[in-house]
């Protein structure tokens, strides 16, 4: 082995692993290209902006930041198992949702197993995955004219099952394209699925979800003892910045999860402006009606503009603009506007806009519009 060459000292796994591509600051195009105005829609954060009672909570407990956090997160716990009627012994939380990701791969996946996912699903369960050294078993999305050859096919994930999968992800609503599946196909394949194999459901977007169908997967944990339900307050509650996320399981698996857990994995400012944006109803109420808005504001720009956008559950739209992408999201940020091309995900003609405010909205639909013509 070359001497000065560490690469080959780390674990074959990571040597393969992809680095994730986040969103691209707004600092860093500022520095890059010295624009004034830039418009980011590109992380599904919520355009609302930090809410006012987050805001003073956090500013009257700034002194207390030479202490430890509460490891065990007893007040955030006991509000979250308050609010969606679970006992605190199910929620396991996070440094952000992927924490907790992360947590389950390390706790139920290893050299010798699989994890299952499926096809332009969220980018974080390949690292997961092929960190702790397991297989990815991508499943391909589903297939025909309905939206859904872009979402999840639970029959192709459910068929992809075998001794040695470990876990599945599922995205429900999906990140990034937006699709989501009803009730009764989420019964079907937790009935389906057997017993030695976790199922995660990520519920990253479920505040938004607007769609009377739409299941919440954290009804079904007393069925199902390898079930988790993952969600965040990145999205919705506009925490982004704070990094906090829970899982919702059954108890045991929340102990599990507990023995790997960083002693100290959510701050203490994540903690209480979590727990206070979770009594703060206006502003969850304001982040849908805005949403709503948006989603549609979007929606309809994109159509005159002759596109065909997927139907969307959560907080952003994919749309496949009919040619290499790349170079149209080059010229959007060269008028400074940062949106997210998704060819990392397969899905190279495509690219994803997080809804904004509406002036954000329309700046990009302009934008957008002068490049096309
Ligand atoms: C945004 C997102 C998350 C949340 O990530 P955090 O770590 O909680 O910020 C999880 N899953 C999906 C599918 C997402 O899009």
């Amino acid at each position: 082995m070359e001497k000065n060459n560490v690469i080959h000292l780390a674990t074959p796994a990571i040597q393969k692993l992809q680095p994730y591509l986040p969103g691209k600051p707004i600092s860093e195009l500022e520095r890059e290209l010295g624009l004034q105005e830039i418009v980011k829609l590109a992380s599904n954060e919520n355009p609302l902006g930090t809410s006012s009672k987050v805001q003073a909570a956090i500013r009257d407990n700034l002194s207390e930041l030479t202490r430890y956090p509460d490891g065990n997160g007893f007040e955030l716990k006991r509000a979250l198992a308050e609010k969606l009627d679970v006992d605190t012994t199910q929620i396991t939380l996070g440094n952000g949702s992927n924490d907790v990701l992360d947590l389950i791969a390390r706790t139920f996946l290893s050299t010798e197993s699989e994890a299952i996912f499926s096809e332009y699903a969220f980018a974080v369960y390949p690292i997961s995955t092929q960190a702790v050294g397991a297989k990815a078993a991508i499943s391909a999305a589903g297939s025909g004219d309905s939206w859904m050859r872009y979402g999840h096919d639970l029959d192709a994930m459910l068929a992809t099952v075998n001794d040695k999968t470990g876990l599945i992800f599922i995205a429900n609503p999906n990140n990034p394209t937006g699709t989501w599946f009803g009730r009764e196909q989420l019964e079907a394949f937790l009935e389906a699925i057997p017993p030695h194999v976790i199922v995660v459901v990520d519920e990253a977007y479920f505040e938004y979800v607007g769609d009377p169908d739409y299941p919440d997967a954290s009804k079904y944990l007393g069925q199902y003892p390898n079930l988790i339900v993952t969600r965040t307050f990145s999205k919705a509650y506009g925490l982004a910045g704070l990094r906090v996320g829970y899982s919702l399981s059954g108890a045991e698996i929340a102990d599990l999860l507990n023995r790997v857990r960083q002693p100290f994995n959510v701050n203490s400012l994540a903690l209480l402006a979590a727990e206070t944006a979770l009594n703060d109803d206006a502003y969850l109420e304001k982040t849908k009606k805005e949403n709503r808005k948006g989603i549609l504001q979007i929606g309809d720009a994109l159509k005159e503009q002759g596109f065909n956008p997927i139907p969307s559950a959560g907080n952003f739209i994919c749309v496949d603009i009919g040619k290499p992408a790349m170079p149209v999201y080059e010229a959007l940020l060269k008028k400074g506007v940062i949106v997210r091309p998704v060819d990392n995900y397969g899905l190279p003609n495509h690219l994803r806009i997080s809804v904004g405010s509406e002036t954000e909205n329309a700046f990009f639909i302009n934008a957008l519009a002068e490049i096309s013509c």
